[in-house]
């Protein structure tokens, strides 16, 4: 019964460092965000103990009457915050939400239809060696080369060219809305189901502040630690008429025993994002942003050779153009980290350099919303990552300034 210090200082040493790295710097990774404090304690709880194959009610192990209060609550909690008919709340990740969907819906050599990884697609949309690209046929459409926006043209194009089984709409990368009536109009135009990863932007639903595709997709998906703010972990949304092959396809079809402790911890989250104080910082998320994107097009960054993709953003994330800066993606990102700014270098569509070095970076306002940052605080931290990306800048007063934001809004002020 020893503490992590006292059993594992090796241990326990690099967590206490990750905790100081996260309360004295500021997070912009547009998929982090920061949980409260009841979700990690309901994600360090007794309950990862208990094994719980099956579902509340109908489990293959003993002992499970608490662990059901526990799912059932998670289940109906993001039904209620979705309108959703059903949902599986058990993925271990998004990767697994979307795997364990596709082995619902498809059978391997199946054709699918997805925005392609370098125009903002995630691995698990039929990128070549994931999963999705070794099982199924994949064609991928694109984001238009004028205005970087999804190229609904190109996407009814292939729907009839190719006759996907599944059509996939939903993004990592991408600062813009999604047309979801539309996509389900073309998926239902050629006899698809249409699926939606809203992992990304499901905060932003949950609030009211971005159209749910909810009404529209057969089948929606999220991971549930990016905007949504709470545990690592997906889920999957369905029609009850898919409920049953959805269930059956994460268990057993996908993974053994659930995470309950996990699954607590989304419960506590889902209860949290039904909450006003929720929307208020999603609010802040999406005007965070806005401020960002509109200081990263003044003419002193242009004259840096640096833009924003599409012009500016809708959602919780910026997308920076490097294509004609002296820094590349890598660059860029190494230049934000010295100044105490955490965020990831991005390929941008038809990106000249290889992926690992890339022309963009992706830059997301959640977990600093999540820290209380205000509108006067965006505006701050967006003119430190101007000045920092041009030619000249001074590190040791950027790095000031970043140290005095984290200061004004601390970061678990309980936690040591
Ligand atoms: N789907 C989208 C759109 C994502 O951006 C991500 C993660 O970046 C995932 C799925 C995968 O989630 P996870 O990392 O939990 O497997």
């Amino acid at each position: 019964n020893s503490s992590l210090h006292e059993l594992d200082p090796d241990v326990a040493a690099a967590v206490d460092a990750e905790l100081h790295r996260q309360q004295s710097t500021l997070e912009m990774i547009a998929s982090e965000n920061f949980a409260p404090v009841a979700v990690m304690e309901a994600q360090g709880s007794v309950l990862t103990n208990k094994y719980a194959e099956g579902y509340p009610g109908r489990r293959y192990y003993g002992g499970c009457e608490h662990v059901d209060v526990v799912e059932q609550i998670a289940i109906d909690r993001i039904k209620a915050l979705f309108g959703a008919e059903a949902a599986n709340v058990q993925p271990h990740s998004g990767a697994q939400a979307n795997a364990a969907a596709m082995f619902a819906l498809l059978k391997p050599g199946d054709t699918i239809l997805g925005l392609d990884l370098a125009h903002g697609g995630h691995l698990t949309h039929g990128m070549k060696i994931n999963f999705s690209g070794k099982l199924y046929n994949v064609v991928a459409y694109h984001v238009d080369e004028q205005t970087n926006l999804v190229d609904m043209e190109e996407v009814e194009r292939l729907a009839k060219e190719h006759r996907p089984k599944l059509i996939v709409a939903g993004w990592s990368a991408y600062p813009r809305r999604l047309d979801f009536a539309a996509f389900r109009r073309i998926a239902d135009e050629v006899g698809a189901y249409l699926m939606v990863d809203m992992a990304h932007f499901a905060g932003l639903v949950a609030a009211g502040l971005h159209p749910s595709p909810v009404p529209h997709a057969h089948v929606v998906t999220t991971t549930t630690h990016k905007t949504l703010g709470g545990p690592r972990g997906g889920v999957i949304l369905s029609t009850a008429e898919l409920a049953k092959k959805i269930n059956s396809a994460v268990f057993p079809g996908q993974q053994g025993g659930p995470l309950e402790h996990v699954i607590a911890a989304k419960a506590v989250s889902f209860k949290v994002a039904a909450s006003e104080e929720f929307k208020e910082r999603q609010q802040r998320t999406l005007e965070g942003a806005k401020i960002l994107a509109e200081r990263l097009t003044q003419d002193d960054v242009k004259a840096a050779g640096v833009s924003v993709l599409s012009g500016g953003t809708d959602v919780h994330l910026v997308l920076v153009d490097l294509r004609n800066s002296e820094l590349d993606g890598q660059q860029a990102e190494d230049r934000l980290h010295e100044v105490g700014i955490t965020v990831n270098r991005n390929a941008i569509p038809n990106d000249p350099r290889p992926p690992m070095v890339t022309s963009g970076l992706r830059i997301g306002t959640p977990a600093l919303a999540t820290r209380g940052f205000r509108a006067e605080d965006f505006r701050e931290v967006a003119d430190i990552i101007a000045e920092a990306l041009k030619p000249e800048y001074d590190a040791a007063a950027l790095r000031g300034r970043v140290t005095a934001l984290a200061a004004k809004h601390p970061l678990y002020p309980g936690l040591k």
